[in-house]
């Protein structure tokens, strides 16, 4: 890359990246840059333009539940751990309890990268598992179904301890990846309504509200499934449901 500077243009600066971004950075680079300094590094903030590609009609839904323990479930009953992702959280709480406790500007500044630190750890996370979804339903000729997430602070569901390791941002985030690597393989994405989806039945339909437990066990037809499986099995439906109504013209 070449920059002005106040003492003239520099040229041929060397800059790097992952795999993925400078294949995409040569394929489909657009406009300038910006350098940003974080942490001691610098950052070159590229923009690439990708051209929508035609969605494709599915005939039904792989659901996801997002959650604490398992970050993902899917309706396949695929659950992938949030085990490495939480220990990281924990060890940095700890960490901020003694700098806190000791408020040196040192200890602030700390503090500051070890945030940043934790905030790419859970980013890559979540690039990594938007891509086996979005993969999996790509391969199945599924859209996928996602609860609509503008509520998750007052889920029932979610138990007192829970809640203080609840990153409402990185569930967005997680939301937002799925949505732009869906966009990017012309798979269907839609956002279904969260309510009850962890009290409810996925095989008869009865809403208990004394479920779940970690099995989701109905009280109605004798049903039982891991908690957070029957959760996507009713995302999914909810979103077959939810995409005949909006495309039935
Ligand atoms: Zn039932």
């Amino acid at each position: 890359m070449s920059i002005w500077t106040i003492a003239g243009r520099l040229r041929a600066i060397a800059f790097t990246g992952s795999a993925q971004q400078l294949a995409l950075l040569a394929k489909y680079r657009k406009g300038e840059s910006d350098l940003m300094w974080r942490d001691g590094m610098w950052f070159l903030h590229a923009t690439v333009e990708i051209a929508d590609v035609p969605i494709a009609a599915p005939d039904s839904f792989l659901g996801v539940d997002l959650g604490i323990i398992n970050l993902a479930t899917t309706s396949d009953g695929v659950r992938h751990s949030g085990k490495g992702l939480n220990a990281v959280r924990r060890r940095h709480r700890q960490l901020r309890r003694r700098l806190q406790a000791k408020g040196t500007k040192s200890a602030k500044r700390l503090l500051k990268r070890r945030r940043r630190k934790e905030a790419r750890f859970a980013t890559d996370v979540n690039h990594r598992l938007a891509k086996q979804v979005v993969t999996e339903a790509e391969r199945t000729a599924r859209g996928i179904a996602l609860e609509d997430l503008r509520g998750i602070r007052d889920r029932v569901r979610l138990r007192k301890p829970q809640r203080v390791t609840l990153h409402s941002w990185s569930f967005h985030q997680l939301g937002v990846f799925i949505a732009y690597k869906a966009a990017r393989a012309g798979v269907a994405v839609i956002h279904v309504d969260p309510s009850h989806t962890s009290q409810e039945c996925s095989r008869c339909g009865h809403v208990d509200k004394n479920n779940p437990q970690e099995t989701f066990a109905c009280t109605s037809c004798g049903f039982a499934e891991h908690a957070d499986v029957n959760a996507a099995r009713n995302i999914a439906s909810r979103g077959k449901a939810g995409w005949a109504v909006g495309h039935a013209a």
